[in-house]
C-alpha cells in the first residue's frame, strides 16, 4: 500500500498567490496590477445529473475557472479525480497562466475538472457524465474563447466526447474547441507524449549544462499516467535508468532497473502496481526520499513539503506535476543545492503541443510526427534557455527566473490593454 502523505496545509490558491506574490515583490509590480494577477478571472461551478447504469441519478459537480485572458484564450486541462475542487481549479488555473506565458503561447490560463472516481463509472456512465458536463460549461469554453484539454483521469477519449458535444450544439464540427483529440478528429500527432518529451529534452539539457551525466544517472518516477509512463520511457531512451516509479496503488523498486514494457503490459491490461511481482515493493514517501540523480514527480500536488523535504536525496527534480514541490520545500531544496526543472517550464510540453494542435485544426492542415516533435523541441529548448539565462544573471533559482518571465509577459499584456471600461 502506498503510505498517507500529510495533507497539504495550505490551499492550493494560498500557495499559488504566494509563488505570485515573491514573483511580484522582486518585480515592483505596482499594486492594481498585482491585485488582478492574483485573482481568478471568471469561475463556473455547476450541479448536474447524470443517469447511471442501474437507472438511478447521481449529480455530480464540477468547475471551470479562467484565471486571465489577456494575452489570448483561455486554456487548461480538465481533471477528473475524487479530490478535486474549486481550489484547486483557480491555482491550476493561474499556473496555467504563468505556463502559457513563459513559454510564449498566445493564450491565458484555466482550469477545470469534475468531482468523480472515473474508475468507479462505466464507459457509458463516463460519456453520459462528460456530455452533461461539457453542456453545463459550453457557457464559457470554446475554440475561441477556453479550449480544455486532457488532465488526471481524463484523456482522448474525454476529449473526442467533449468535441463532439460541443459540435452537436454547434450544428457542424469545431474541432479546435479541445485539444488532447484522437488524430481521428484533428488530434495532432506527438500530443499524448508531448509532455513528458518536453520534460525529458529540457531535464537532459539541464543536466548536461551542470555537468551532470545524463546516461546512467538513476530516476524515480512518481506517477505512471500520460506524463510519468513517457517520461519513463524516454529518460530511459536518453540513458538514464529508471529504478523506481509509483502510482495511487504501489510503489515498485529495482536497483538494476525496472522492466518498463512489463510495466506498460501490465497497465494496458488494466492492473496496478500492487498486483506486479517483479519488483521490491515500497511506500509513496519512500519513493519520494530515494537516493537518486533524478526525481520525476508526476502524480499530483504538494507531495514534496516541510515535512519531507529534508530527506529528499535527489540531484535533481523535474516536475512533471503541477506545484509537487511546495513553496516551504522549495526554500529547504534550494539552500541544500537541489536543482529544480520548475512545472511551468520543465512540464509545458503537452500544452506547446496542445498549442499545436488548435492552429492545426483552424488551419485544417496537419503536420507530420517529426515536424510536431522537432518544433517542440524548438519551444522547449528556447525557453529553457531563456529561464537559464536570467537565472544566471539574476543569481536566482529556475523557478523564480520562470515566473517573473511569465508574469512580467502577462502584467505586459493586462497593462496595455487598460482596464475596461
Ligand atoms: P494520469 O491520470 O494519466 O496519471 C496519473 C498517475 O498518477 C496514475 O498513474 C496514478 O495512478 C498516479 N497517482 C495518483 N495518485 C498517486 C499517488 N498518491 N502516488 C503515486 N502515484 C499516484 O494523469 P497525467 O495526465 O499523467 O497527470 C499527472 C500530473 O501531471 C497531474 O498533476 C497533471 O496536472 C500534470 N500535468 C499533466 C499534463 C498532461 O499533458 N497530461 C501536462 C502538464 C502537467
Amino acid at each position: 500500500m502506498v503510505s498517507a502523505v500529510p495533507a497539504p496545509e495550505r490551499s492550493a490558491l494560498s500557495i499559488a498567490q504566494r509563488q505570485f506574490d515573491a514573483t511580484a515583490d522582486a518585480l515592483g509590480l505596482d499594486d492594481a496590477l498585482r491585485a488582478v494577477l492574483r485573482e481568478v478571472k471568471r469561475e463556473l461551478v455547476v450541479h448536474f445529473p447524470v443517469e447511471m447504469d442501474d437507472g438511478s441519478f447521481r449529480v455530480f459537480t464540477g468547475f471551470r475557472v479562467q484565471h486571465n485572458i489577456a494575452r489570448g484564450p483561455a486554456k487548461g486541462g480538465l481533471r477528473f479525480h475524487p479530490a478535486m475542487s474549486l481550489d484547486d481549479a483557480r491555482a491550476l488555473a493561474m499556473y496555467m497562466t504563468w505556463k502559457a506565458a513563459v513559454v510564449g503561447l498566445p493564450f491565458g490560463g484555466a482550469k477545470g475538472g469534475v468531482v468523480c472516481e472515473p474508475r468507479a463509472l462505466s464507459v457509458s456512465e463516463l460519456e453520459r457524465l462528460t456530455r452533461r458536463f461539457t453542456t453545463e460549461i459550453s457557457l464559457i469554453i470554446g475554440q475561441d474563447r477556453d479550449i480544455p484539454a486532457p488532465d488526471l483521469g481524463t484523456g482522448p477519449q474525454v476529449m473526442a466526447w467533449i468535441m463532439d458535444t460541443l459540435s452537436m450544439h454547434a450544428g457542424f464540427s469545431v474541432p479546435a474547441s479541445v485539444t488532447g483529440k484522437p488524430t481521428a478528429i484533428g488530434g495532432s500527432e506527438g500530443r499524448y507524449a508531448a509532455t513528458g518529451r518536453g520534460l525529458s529534452i529540457v531535464t537532459v539539457q539541464a543536466m548536461r549544462d551542470r555537468g551532470i551525466d545524463p546516461s546512467g544517472a538513476r530516476v524515480a518516477v512518481q506517477g505512471f499516467g500520460k506524463v510519468g509512463a513517457v517520461c519513463a520511457d524516454l529518460l530511459t531512451a536518453a540513458g538514464m535508468t529508471v529504478i523506481a516509479v509509483s502510482d495511487s496503488s504501489a510503489g515498485l523498486h529495482r536497483g538494476a532497473g525496472l522492466d518498463l514494457a512489463a510495466l506498460h503490459a501490465l497497465k494496458e491490461e488494466g492492473g496496478s502496481f500492487a498486483d506486479y511481482g517483479g519488483a521490491d515493493r515500497i511506500g509513496n514517501d519512500e519513493l519520494l526520499t530515494l537516493d537518486v540523480d533524478l526525481l520525476v514527480p508526476a502524480a499530483l500536488e504538494a507531495q514534496i513539503t516541510r515535512h519531507n523535504a529534508d530527506q529528499v536525496r535527489a540531484r535533481v527534480i523535474a516536475e512533471g506535476a503541477n506545484a509537487p514541490v511546495d513553496p516551504d520545500a522549495d526554500l529547504v531544496l534550494n539552500d541544500r543545492g537541489v536543482l529544480i526543472l520548475p512545472d511551468i517550464l520543465v512540464n509545458a510540453g503537452g500544452v506547446v503541443v496542445s498549442y499545436f494542435e488548435w492552429v492545426q485544426d483552424i488551419q485544417a492542415y496537419f503536420w507530420a510526427a517529426g515536424e510536431v516533435n522537432s518544433r517542440l523541441r524548438e519551444v522547449m529548448v528556447r525557453s529553457y534557455e531563456q529561464v537559464n539565462a536570467r537565472a544566471t544573471a539574476e543569481g536566482i533559482p529556475l523557478r523564480d527566473s520562470a515566473y517573473r518571465i511569465a508574469v512580467e509577459k502577462v502584467a505586459e499584456a493586462t497593462e496595455v490593454r487598460g482596464i475596461y471600461p
